[in-house]
Formats: structure tokens, sequence, C-alpha cells
């Protein structure tokens, strides 16, 4: 028998905490299922400098604050990969990779993965210069150089961004011109701090063992090698929803992103999505957080409406 909660969220990052904290706060019994530690993508975060309250905090901290929050009120937390959510109605099924649980409503908040160069270096430096996020991490490259890598919007959009607080941005892309929307690009061209490194693959991120110092890349064309100087690699090539398990649901758009209205309910009944996994501009915590609380308020309405 599948065991019957009020609500269950699936994914316990920023935004599905604070799910859990509103909706048990109303007194509904949660479960929150993650495939690891709680606290998601904050656990990758050295420092974080825009969380409103504290002016610095580690991402490790920050998560077991929120963690012991989310759970005063009786939310548990329960380990487990989320394969499948059934929608009967009435009841959804999820189904994980070792038990089966019943809700009458769900929150969806897995986040996103940024993809990976895959090349040496840039797991060991992650904290330590590589970044994926300008604005999140540009303030601690303040007048030194970076590279930035892709060429799309984000690339362009976040090497525009972190050109305000870097002395140089050098932007490293694997074609002859960028894919990001024309724009952006005329205000990147048009700016004296950043320069472009075309037909250009990156092929290792070096260091002194303790943080980033440059950037091997290789030329596409020529094969010519070369090391560009930079303290900071800030790596825009996309990134992932994690949403490969709910695709039967029909909630996403092509590209796998959740979609919501602004009380964050997917087309579903029941079924809402939050933080980073929806379809939307700033994935931040702020973000996530504020879309659980209004996401933990909306599934309190919706069982009080099935009564
Ligand atoms: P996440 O934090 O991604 O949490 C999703 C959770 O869902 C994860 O714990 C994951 O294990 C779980 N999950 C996924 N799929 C499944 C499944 N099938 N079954 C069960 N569990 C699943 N933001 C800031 O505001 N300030 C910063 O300084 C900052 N720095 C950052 C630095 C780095 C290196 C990175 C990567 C991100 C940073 N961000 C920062 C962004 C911020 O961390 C995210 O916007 C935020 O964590 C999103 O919260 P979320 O709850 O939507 O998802």
């Amino acid at each position: 028998m599948a065991k019957e909660y009020d609500v269950i969220v699936i994914g316990a990052g920023p935004g599905g905490m604070t799910s859990a904290l509103y909706a048990s706060r109303a007194n509904l019994s949660v479960l929150m299922l993650d495939r690891g530690i709680y606290g998601g993508q904050m656990n990758n975060t050295a420092e974080i400098e825009n969380y409103p309250g504290y002016s610095s905090i580690l991402g490790p901290d920050l998560s077991q604050n929120m963690y012991e929050g989310s759970t005063q009120f009786g939310a548990e937390y329960g380990y487990g990969t989320v394969e499948s959510i059934e929608d009967h109605g009435a009841y959804k099924l999820v189904k994980t990779d070792s038990d089966s649980y019943q809700a009458k409503a769900i929150v969806i908040a897995t986040g996103s993965e940024y993809k990976k160069l895959g090349v040496d270096g840039e797991e060991s430096y992650g904290g330590r210069g590589v970044s994926y996020c300008a604005v999140c991490d540009g303030a601690f490259f303040k007048n030194r150089e970076v590279v930035v890598v892709g060429g799309g919007d984000s690339a362009i959009e976040e090497g525009t961004y972190l050109a305000k607080l870097a002395s140089k941005v050098t932007v490293v892309h694997r074609r002859d011109q960028l894919r990001a929307q024309k724009i952006l690009q005329d205000r990147a061209f048009a700016n004296d701090k950043i320069d472009f490194v075309w037909n250009t693959n990156v092929e290792e991120i070096l260091g002194d063992d303790m943080k980033v110092t440059g950037v091997k890349v290789v030329n596409n064309q020529t094969n010519e090698e070369k090391v560009i100087d930079a303290s900071g690699v800030f790596i825009y090539i996309g990134i992932l929803p994690m949403t490969e398990s709910f695709r039967n649901l029909g909630i996403t758009d092509d590209d796998g992103w959740i979609l919501t209205n602004d009380k964050m309910e997917t087309k579903v009944p029941g079924i809402y999505a939050i933080g980073d996994v929806r379809k939307k501009e700033l994935r931040q915590i702020t973000t996530a957080v504020g879309e659980g609380g209004i996401a933990g308020q909306g599934v309190f309405n919706f069982i009080e409406n099935l009564k």
C-alpha cells in the first residue's frame, strides 16, 4: 500500500523546502522527497551574498537553516529518486526507485542542471573559479579577468553583465558567429572590455591547485593551442530541466521546462511546479523561495476545495 500524504514535494532545494514549510504550517501532512541531501544547488555554492537577511552565508549553512525551518511543523524528508507521477484525479501516485506514495497534491521542485564542458579542471575548480552563474559569482571577480564559454543568449547576456565587474571578459565560442539575439550581440561587440575568440574549444581549465589561473583552448580550424589567463571561467553551454520523469503529464514545453500560471499551477489540477524547473527568466534562491511560498499556500487552497 502506498503511504498517503496531503502533499508530496519533489525536490528539497530552497523552493521545495519553502513549499513544505508553508503547507505543513497550514496543517497539511507533507513529504519532501529528494534523490540526495536536502539543499539542492545551494550545496554547490560556496558563498551566497544575495539572499536577504545575510550579508554572506555558505550554501551548505543556508541549506541547513532552511531545512530546520521547513521541517519544524512536521514536514517529513525522505530519500528517493522520483521516477514517475501518475495523475488519478482525486489522488496522485508518486513512484520512486524503491517506494510508492499517494497524495492529493504535488509540488515539483526538481530544479535544473548546467551542462558541463567535461574537461579537466572543471570539476576540481568548481566554486574556486569555475562558475555557471554570473549573477551569483560575478562579484567575486571584480577587476579581474574572466573567460565566458558559449555563444547563446545566456553567454552573451551574462558576459555583458560580467564586463561591469571584471577588468576583461574573453568570450570563447566554438563557432565563428554567435547564436545570441542581435541586440545582445550588438551590445557585447560595442563593449571594449569584451574580446571574442572564435572557432575555439576549451581543452582544460588550469589552476594552481587553489584556484583557476587560466584556460587552455584550441582553435578547431587550425589546431593552434593557447592559454588565456583568467581568474574565473563562466560556462554557458546550456541548462537542462530535471523533468524526464514527468514528461508523460504533458506539462512541459518542447525543451522540457514546466509551464505554470502565476499561482504555480500546471495544467494538471493539483500539480504545481516551482523554482528552476519552471520556464522563467531568473533562476535564483530568492525566486525559488518566493514561488515555493505561493505553491505551499496554493496546495492548501486546492485541498480545501476538494472537501
Ligand atoms: P534546486 O536547488 O536545483 O533543487 C532541486 C532538488 O531536486 C535537488 O536537491 C535534486 O536532488 C532534486 N531532484 C531532482 N530530480 C529529482 C528526482 N527525480 N527525484 C527526487 N529529487 C530530485 N542562487 C542565488 O540566489 N545566489 C547564489 O549565490 C547562487 N549561486 C549559485 C552557484 C552555483 C554553482 C549554482 C549551480 C547555482 C547558484 N544559484 C544561486 C542558483 C540557485 O542555487 C538555484 O536557483 C536554486 O537552488 C533553485 O532552487 P530549486 O529549489 O528550484 O532547485
